[in-house]
């Protein structure tokens, strides 16, 4: 037990009396008014002490990877920007560890939804940079793929080292791949010579064709080719590449014939062929 008087930091709250022993006329009836709220509450059975912070405070730094700005959560919690401050410790004010548990469940009940883009947002580059890097594999060129997605190719030299990038700019390539992707580069412009540079830099660059990725746009996802390969008595899955299963479709190639020199299911071509029609009915 300590003797010594410590002077409390402030006088806010219910700290200085409680762990100050502070004898302020205004602190003092501060404290009691405190007690008599309990004390009502106790009696009517509605008393809830303050809660643990954690989930809140986690609730908010899922919102905020969603995309969601601390104004945006004040907002829609119904809170002070004080008590996000001190739930989130700015390393300036004292975390706090407890909250009220009202000021809980509003937090907790801001929805965890993407929150809307707006095309001046500044997002991750990654799956802009892997659809361009995809679209080269492919054979694709930068000096076919500008008209076609409506970009400089100096510009589009740049997008493939970005690491951040406008959601508008996010938004025309990943448009403009959609079609790119079921072509065959050869049949629309790019010399043989050029598509086949650009697949030897994709394979030097090691980047990875677009059958490569189940969710381009997620940072954290692995290409196909890079997993653990499969078992060897189980039968090897080659997946038709959409430009190839074109191209040999429009020299009157059979499904059946097209599974043979590729090397994959014929199910693989159909699926290849129907991708390719749905992109440009789309
Ligand atoms: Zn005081």
């Amino acid at each position: 037990m300590t003797t010594a008087i410590r002077q409390a930091p402030h006088h806010r709250n219910l700290t200085c009396v409680k762990e100050y022993r502070c004898r302020r006329p205004e602190c003092v009836a501060r404290h009691n008014a405190y007690q008599r709220h309990v004390y009502r509450q106790k009696g009517y059975g509605t008393w809830q002490p303050l809660v643990d912070a954690a989930p809140a405070r986690q609730h908010i730094d899922a919102l905020r990877e969603a995309g969601h700005s601390i104004p945006d959560i004040q907002k829609q919690a119904r809170v002070s920007a004080a008590t996000l401050a001190r739930i989130l410790y700015d390393g300036t004010n004292k975390r706090a560890e407890r909250i009220r548990p009202e000021v809980a469940q509003r937090i907790l009940a801001v929805p965890l939804a993407p929150a809307p883009v707006k095309p001046s947002t500044v997002i991750d580059a990654t799956g802009t940079r892997r659809r361009l890097q995809a679209l080269i594999s492919m054979g694709w060129t930068l000096t076919a793929l500008g008209p076609r997605l409506g970009f400089h190719p100096r510009r589009l030299t740049d997008l493939l080292h970005s690491d951040r990038v406008l959601a508008s700019t996010a938004r025309r390539i990943a448009d403009g791949y959609r079609v790119a992707q079921t072509l065959d580069p050869a049949a629309h412009g790019v010399p043989k010579k050029s598509a086949k540079a650009s697949r030897n830099l994709a394979s030097r660059e090691g980047w990875h064709g677009p059958l490569d990725w189940d969710n381009i746009d997620d940072p954290a996802a692995k290409p196909e080719t890079s997993r653990k390969p499969r078992a060897k008595d189980r039968p090897r899955k080659v997946q038709a590449d959409p430009a190839r299963v074109a191209r040999l479709t429009a020299q009157g190639w059979s499904a059946g014939q097209i599974a043979q020199e590729i090397g994959c299911h014929k199910r693989s071509v159909v699926r290849a062929r129907r991708r390719a029609e749905m992109a440009v009915a789309a």
